[in-house]
């Protein structure tokens, strides 16, 4: 299955780049990035499959079972914006330059200090290197850490400010999975990215580990009236669940300032006693918002807001 899906992103990359990467690095005279802009297609052309198949899939789910009426077109035409720079616009291509000389000097430390990672395929010869085993451990190893990411997001200020961006959706569509401030996504992609290299996830692999998380939290995100069947929804994060986590004084405030921060299994609140397994379909945002907090209209207005309430936090908005 992972070798068709390989061979179809392998001939689409091609063909991007031959017929739209390729013209303007001649027109420029600059061949010598060829290598660089070739990798860097990976990721836009990866998220333009994903919104191939997942857009009118969405669509037309949140169309029939809808938790509520859409009502403010333009916050969701923010998170369409989002989804549309993180996915196939500026974000991953400047994640690629950014990240990819960090991971080259961190493997060229590693190699020098004569660390070996640990290969988790090799724990369990005959089982644990089956590629389906052994995509499934690493999924399950990469969601704990994202777990701890995002309790990491709540509990700390700083950095609950830059996730505030995700948090302050009143309106969630399938879209607002990838509201985020491009600082805190930058900081989940390298933590997660680091963590793979270290624990011997293979490049080739880690692409579909990411598509596999991306599309179900998309899924996770929507307007979508769906309660998974009892032991499903024990699982895996389904919308309700995740809609908890987003829903206003219940999904950041408390002991843990907050409740379900599981992002593909709800395993890890049931384990740490963060879980809130009540029914509902509660109301999104910000409690600070019911008293005229502003978090901003439009992208750059909540990036830029971010930054000033790290810095003041008495900061409005207004
Ligand atoms: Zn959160
Ligand atoms: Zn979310």
């Amino acid at each position: 299955m992972i070798s068709v899906l390989d061979s179809a992103l392998l001939a689409t990359q091609q063909a991007v780049y031959e017929h739209a990467v390729q013209p303007v690095l001649l027109a420029f005279g600059e061949m010598r990035l060829a290598e660089l802009a070739y990798d860097a297609t990976e990721w836009p052309v990866i998220g333009v499959l994903e919104f191939a198949v997942m857009v009118p899939l969405m669509m037309a789910l949140e169309r029939a079972f809808p938790v509520e009426a859409v009502h403010d077109r333009r916050a969701v035409i923010t998170d369409m914006l989002y989804a549309l720079l993180h996915r196939i616009g500026v974000f991953p291509v400047l994640a690629f330059l950014l990240l990819t000389p960090v991971f080259d000097s961190i493997e060229g430390l590693m190699r020098l200090g004569g660390f070996s990672r640990p290969d988790l395929d090799a724990l369990w010869p005959g089982l644990t290197d089956r590629p389906l085993v052994s995509f499934l451990m690493y999924l399950i190893v990469l969601d704990f850490v994202d777990y701890w990411i995002h309790r990491g997001q709540h509990a700390w200020r700083w950095w609950w400010e830059l996730h505030a961006v995700h948090h302050s959706q009143r309106q969630m569509t399938f879209w607002s999975d990838e509201r985020n401030h491009l600082f805190d996504d930058l900081l989940r992609d390298a933590i997660l990215a680091v963590v793979a290299l270290l624990i011997g996830v293979a490049p080739g692999q880690f692409v579909w580990l990411v598509v596999a998380s991306r599309v179900i939290q998309q899924w996770q995100h929507a307007n979508l009236r769906l309660r998974l069947p009892g032991p499903i929804r024990h699982l895996i994060v389904g919308p309700e669940f995740h809609r908890r986590h987003h829903g206003i004084g219940v999904g950041h405030e408390g002991r843990a300032q907050g409740v379900n921060f599981g992002v593909l299994f709800p395993w890890w609140d049931q384990c740490f006693g963060t879980v809130d397994w009540r029914d509902g379909f509660v109301p999104t945002g910000i409690r600070d918002q019911l008293h005229g907090r502003e978090y901003g209209r439009g992208l750059l207005a909540q990036h830029w807001f971010a930054l000033r309430r790290i810095l003041n936090p008495g900061f409005t908005g207004r």
